[in-house]
């Protein structure tokens, strides 16, 4: 049994969404793209899982976001794919791929042939089996990666309204989910081995705010020591988080978020791979000149910094898809995908943005006794990231076109003063 398309999207969700998009607006014909997915719903925001998804009263719930409302743009429900005839191959895990032959197998043992592949396969969520560690399929313990998890975590958080969550891993999904139960009257403990929160990105001063901010709302801390067994009920639940520091928390549930892998196991042997991705070219173009690999999966060239990174997020999910769309339509007006790294983060009512990269020193500015605060990278004489807490949206983008610019930065006090007013004047 086999089927034959022109463009095949490997992956369903947000490199897919908005590749689709970009797919119908350079103008693909009816028959010839399709998305093979293992989940079985179309392309979604997946952001919107560890927020408005969690929330006890008026949860955001699907069709409603659908890729690709997160750049305020088109929501593309199942009718939509359907109306521009684009085949869905939902609910379908792709378990080999040959890309001598161009084909994909997939599990029900249907062959799927392209002329072209994007590679949106995105990434798996660490489990603690991998560190040794036991459990991770008691019920009430949870991951988050994807609608089945994010349903998961609704119901252990259902049934612990007015008791306790320990949180493992003090990164985004730690530090989302956290204020997300606290929001659900859940009192949460959060434990990581780092010395703060979010230490792959932000400084300690930065992190010392959102601490005190999570402790303000009753979360309790504990730092430098990792989990080393659950205690698990005659029911399958665990009642106890055991750390290596010999403390123990009695517990209704747990969420465990400690990195991810990305997914390139299809491809391992058949592409060459670079810093735990599928490695790119300036066109998201793989080692294979049919293949192209886009979002958490792939470790492009990042022009600004001059060297290859791979970023899980998702503004760089929806740019990289478009980006490789118009380098498979218009090869000869498409140029080098030239990005500025974007994450951002929303948690109660604090909000955050980062552009660019945190090397070199920092300086920080603004009232870290107030709402608005942030900090530059200063790398070589030269501006190469920025953090901004409570900006406006005109804040934002000053800061984002200044980081783009790497301007030179003479004098660090000077900057320091400054503070906001050097983007501003740049
Ligand atoms: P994904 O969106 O993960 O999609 C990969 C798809 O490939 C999935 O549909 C998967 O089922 C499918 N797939 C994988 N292997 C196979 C196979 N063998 N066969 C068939 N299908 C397969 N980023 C931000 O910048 N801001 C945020 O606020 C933010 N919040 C997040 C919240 C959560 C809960 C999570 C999990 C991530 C969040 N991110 C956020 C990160 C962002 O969602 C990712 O960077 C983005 O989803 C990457 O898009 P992708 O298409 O590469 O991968
Ligand atoms: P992160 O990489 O952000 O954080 C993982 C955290 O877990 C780190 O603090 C890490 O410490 C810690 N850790 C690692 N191993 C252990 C262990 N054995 N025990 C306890 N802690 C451990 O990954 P997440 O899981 O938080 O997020 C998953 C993905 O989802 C990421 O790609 C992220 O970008 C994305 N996401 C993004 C969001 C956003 O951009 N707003 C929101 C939600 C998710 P160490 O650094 O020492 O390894």
């Amino acid at each position: 049994m086999g089927r034959a398309f022109v463009y095949v999207i490997l992956g369903g969700g947000v490199a897919a969404g908005y590749a689709a998009l970009e797919f119908t607006k350079r103008g693909v014909s009816p028959g010839e793209l399709c998305i093979v997915s293992e989940e079985p719903i179309p392309p979604y925001e997946r952001p919107a899982l560890s927020k408005g998804y969690l929330l006890p009263e008026a949860p955001a719930r699907l069709p409603s976001f659908h890729t690709c409302v997160g750049a305020n743009e088109e929501r593309l429900t199942p009718k939509w794919y359907n109306e521009h005839g684009i085949e869905l191959v939902l609910g379908t895990r792709v378990k080999s791929a040959d890309v001598r032959r161009k084909t994909l197998l997939t599990a029900t043992g249907e062959t799927i042939s392209y002329k072209f592949l994007i590679i949106a396969t995105g990434a798996r969520a660490l489990k603690l089996e991998e560190f040794g560690l036991s459990g991770s399929d008691a019920e009430n313990v949870c991951y988050l990666r994807n609608l089945a998890d994010a349903n998961r975590l609704v119901n252990a958080m259902q049934s612990s309204v007015g008791g306790n969550a320990v949180v493992i891993g003090g990164g985004y999904i730690g530090m989302e989910c956290a204020a997300s139960l606290v929001i659900n009257k859940i009192k949460v403990t959060m434990v990581f081995p780092e010395a703060h929160c979010m230490a792959r990105l932000i400084t300690p001063k930065i992190a010392s705010y959102y601490e005190d901010y999570y402790k303000s709302k009753g979360v309790t801390f504990i730092k430098g020591t990792v989990l080393s067994s659950f205690d698990i009920d005659s029911n399958g639940k665990v009642v106890a988080v055991n750390l290596k520091d010999g403390s123990q928390l009695p517990t209704d549930m747990v969420v465990v978020g400690i990195g991810i892998r990305p997914n390139t196991s299809l491809f391992e042997g058949q592409l060459t791979l670079e810093k735990g991705g599928i490695k790119v070219n300036g066109k998201l173009q793989s080692s294979n000149s049919s293949i192209y690999a886009v979002g958490d999966v792939a470790t492009f060239p990042l022009k600004l910094f001059g060297e290859t990174r791979r970023l899980e997020h998702v503004d760089s999910a929806r740019k990289s898809a478009r980006h490789a769309v118009a380098a498979i339509m218009e090869p000869d007006k498409t140029g080098e995908f030239d990005y500025l790294p974007f994450f951002y983060s929303r948690v109660f009512t604090l909000s955050w943005q980062f552009y660019g990269d945190n090397a070199g020193e920092v300086i920080h500015f603004g009232d870290f006794s107030g709402t608005t605060f942030g900090a530059y990278w200063v790398n070589k004489g030269h501006l190469v990231g920025s953090f901004l807490e409570g900006g406006t949206k005109e804040e934002y983008e000053t800061l984002a076109k200044a980081t783009r610019l790497k301007p030179a930065v003479e004098d660090l006090d000077e900057l320091e003063r400054q503070g906001l007013g050097f983007a501003l004047a740049v």
